[in-house]
């Protein structure tokens, strides 16, 4: 998508003059209606995402169509503004990329047209099976796409008949409350039905807890990394839970090293690397690896020494916990920063077009097990394609999230998916492309993993009810 720069810079100063002060969102106005979803409590926002919710249970599906469609419109004609406030907010990732999220998942999210029941037709009559809505999900979201994954959740929980009650992550809470505001005025004024969308403006571990706790939250959906993946995990009731990634790539010897190293700087260089599903470490076959290398270079990335990846190893990797739990993590000073930042700290110059940094490792570098958000990229020498297959296993650590081959033998590629067992396992292809960006599929920016649901659908956020009619209403045969 091409957004023109013009436009971009004047909303960046507008944006920039809005979200000035200390950042606290302005107070709601008393009572439910007219709130557009914002609250500090969390009682009082899961009271309004029920009377929402009751009241919701009494229009037609096409008023979910009706309702989706203002979220879509608003993701998709305010995506430069609500873009930039995202970027001037978290300070993460890429511009135009967080216009670009925006406006994908306000065209693409499944919503209504997912829906279907099954029916089972014999000689007792018929059974109908539909898919019911479950409430006030309780909804958490990454900082890494604010209102991105709120987008897609709304419109996939709302398309199934939920309303939610949303602790976003406090990195991007302002945009998250901005864009949540815009959506239930709209929905507001067109159908008369507010607060479908709660939000707390002010999140704290405690407003998490409060929400997974709650009696009247009948569903959580959680998308972040491993400790609110453990959190959700933990609670008494059903948590869909959209955990952290690892993606290690394989390119083996009957690979296209071109095409190849195109498809992993387009994956791993957008919005800095932020994406759950982007490529993160890379392991080729030593037959190939200096030619992958050489397609690096043609392609535009900027190769590191073993001293640059030294000093960049040194400032971009941390460590965080004591004895047995001690382990490393990607320093928040670099996560999502661009690669002219990661090279300064490298003690490198490059050019100011270059997206993606890359350079040979070995599989102990921090860069290969750590979920690092970054725009650098290991490289690792296998003896052949089993070891780097086997190399992908262990950086991946079973999340089973997202794996990549680049192979022209559907032997190695057979392998490598049953070895992996992931939710996405994409050949050929960028990591997106396992989201039906450049591949086939729909997208989703929850892909629950350690639950098992694979990218959301509306689908994932209903319960299954059976009509059973004895004996009539099948009206074939005797
Ligand atoms: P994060 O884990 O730091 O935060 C995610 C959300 O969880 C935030 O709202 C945060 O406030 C909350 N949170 C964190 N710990 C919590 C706890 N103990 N109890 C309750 N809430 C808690 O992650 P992030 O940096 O915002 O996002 C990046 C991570 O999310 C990466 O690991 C990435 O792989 C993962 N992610 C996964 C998917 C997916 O679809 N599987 C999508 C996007 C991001």
């Amino acid at each position: 998508m091409q957004v023109d720069e013009t436009l971009i810079r004047s909303v960046v100063e507008q944006v920039v003059t809005r979200l000035g002060g200390n950042g606290t969102i302005a107070p709601a106005p008393a009572g439910n209606q007219g709130r557009f979803g914002l609250f500090t409590c969390v009682n009082e926002a899961v009271a309004a995402a029920r009377e929402a919710f009751d009241r919701l249970s009494e229009r037609t599906l096409d008023d979910r169509r009706r309702i989706i469609e203002h979220i879509r419109r608003i993701s998709i004609d305010q995506c430069v503004e609500l873009g930039t406030m995202e970027m001037e907010e978290t300070k993460i990732g890429r511009l135009q990329h967080k216009i670009e999220k925006l406006k994908t998942l306000g065209e693409r999210s499944p919503g209504v047209e997912f829906l279907r029941s099954e029916v089972f037709s014999g000689d007792h009559g018929l059974a109908v099976i539909e898919h019911a809505p479950f409430g006030p999900i309780g909804t958490i979201t990454p900082v890494t796409h604010s209102l991105p994954t709120i987008t897609g959740n709304a419109v996939n929980m709302i398309a199934a008949g939920n309303t939610l009650v949303i602790n976003p992550h406090p990195g991007g809470r302002r945009v998250a409350a901005e864009g949540v505001r815009r959506f239930n005025e709209a929905i507001y004024r067109d159908l008369g039905l507010d607060n479908l969308i709660c939000l707390i403006t002010e999140p704290t571990l405690e407003t998490a807890e409060a929400i997974f706790k709650h009696p009247d939250i009948a569903l959580l959906c959680v998308t972040g990394g491993p400790g609110v993946a453990r959190a959700a995990m933990r609670q008494s009731k059903r948590a869909i839970v959209a955990g952290p990634g690892n993606p290690p790539v394989v390119v083996d010897e009957t690979a296209d090293p071109d095409r190849a190293a195109r498809c992993i700087i387009q994956g791993a260089a957008y919005d800095n690397n932020l994406l759950c599903i982007a490529e993160k470490q890379v392991f080729v076959v030593e037959s190939v690896f200096d030619a992958m290398m050489a397609a690096m270079d043609r392609a535009g990335s900027v190769r590191l020494n073993a001293r640059e990846i030294d000093a960049l190893t040194k400032v971009a990797i941390t460590s965080v916990g004591q004895g047995q739990q001690k382990h490393d993590v990607a320093s928040g000073d670099f996560v999502g920063k661009d690669a002219a930042v990661l090279a300064q700290a490298a003690g490198k110059g490059i050019p100011g077009n270059v997206d993606l940094l890359f350079g040979e490792t070995d599989e102990s570098n921090p860069f290969v097990p750590v979920e690092q958000m970054m725009p650098f990229l290991p490289f690792v020498r296998a003896r052949d394609v089993d070891h780097a297959i086997e190399m992908a296993y262990r950086s991946e650590h079973g999340f089973r999230h997202t794996a990549i081959i680049h192979s022209n033998n559907v032997r190695n590629m057979t392998k490598m998916g049953k070895k992996m067992d992931t939710t996405l396992f994409v050949k050929n292809g960028a990591s997106m492309a396992g989201l039906g960006v450049g591949g086939e599929g729909y997208i989703s920016f929850s892909i629950a993993t350690p639950t098992g649901e694979g990218p959301t659908t509306p689908l994932t956020f209903t319960r299954e009810r059976r009509c059973t009619m004895v004996d009539d209403l099948r009206i074939l045969g005797r």
